[in-house]
């Protein structure tokens, strides 16, 4: 299948999920994980009605904007950012997705504010607890949100998270109504510099328990685009 077929494929049983969870298709965006895909992959999913695109490396995000390769779509950062690559990163995406400690949510506010820009962000959870991954404890963001205004230049949109690789449907559910809490209770904080409406979670093998717990943005690479070929990754880009 060509990957125009494969946008129109996600994004019918995305809307079907949402209308078997009794939830309108229109509250859940696809964000397409363009990971090890070149520009041109990443045009023709836009083509196909891809309206954010989500990159993991800054390498390849700079490669990739410099040949307008996002352009028609939103442009998030997805991956583990390291601190000293923010400039890279801030003001050149719409919003930044993995955001998993105060360390590089200090360092993203002081490049935005050396900018005069505003970056918006959402705040990763470890919602599994796995030792490999990185991102906030469940009980760290609402602490950390009571103080979200000694960040001046960020806004928080809301919460990512990956949990662990799900073996069989249902797999992930309490993980996802896990974080649907956590949503719920910093949707309801007050603060000037807090704007919730992004849930990102739900990704190939988990997306319709995600959108049933309540997800507002699943990020989808291999259903979009094929399964990554590792071999090559050098080559094409
Ligand atoms: C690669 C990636 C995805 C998409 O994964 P697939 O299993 O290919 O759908 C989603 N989120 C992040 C952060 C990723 O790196």
């Amino acid at each position: 299948m060509s990957i125009a077929e494969n946008v129109g494929k996600v994004l019918a049983e995305i809307a079907e999920s949402a209308r078997a969870a009794g939830r309108d298709p229109g509250e859940i965006t696809l964000c397409a994980a363009t990971k090890m895909n070149d520009a041109q992959a990443v045009r023709e999913a836009i083509r196909a009605g891809v309206r954010v695109c989500g990159e993991n490396r800054v390498q390849e995000l700079t490669a990739k904007l410099a040949e307008n390769a996002y352009e028609g779509a939103e442009i998030h950062f997805i991956g583990h950012l390291q601190t000293n690559k923010v400039k890279q990163v801030v003001g050149k995406v719409n919003l930044i997705q993995s955001v998993d400690s105060e360390h590089l949510l200090t360092a993203i506010s002081g490049e935005a504010r050396r900018q005069g820009i505003i970056q918006d962000i959402l705040l990763e959870i470890n919602i599994g607890q796995e030792a490999a991954k990185s991102g906030f404890g469940a009980e760290e963001i609402l602490p950390l949100v009571d103080k979200i205004d000694s960040f001046p230049n960020i806004r928080l949109r809301g919460l990512m998270a990956i949990p662990p690789i799900a073996r069989n449907p249902g797999d992930n559910l309490k993980f996802f109504l896990k974080m649907r809490q956590i949503y719920v209770d910093i949707r309801a904080k007050k603060k000037d510099n807090v704007s919730v409406d992004c849930l990102s979670m739900g990704m190939s093998g988990d997306f319709a328990d995600a959108i049933a717990a309540g997800s507002t943005m699943v990020r989808i690479g291999t259903a979009v685009f094929g399964a990554r070929d590792y071999t090559t990754a050098h080559q094409k880009m």
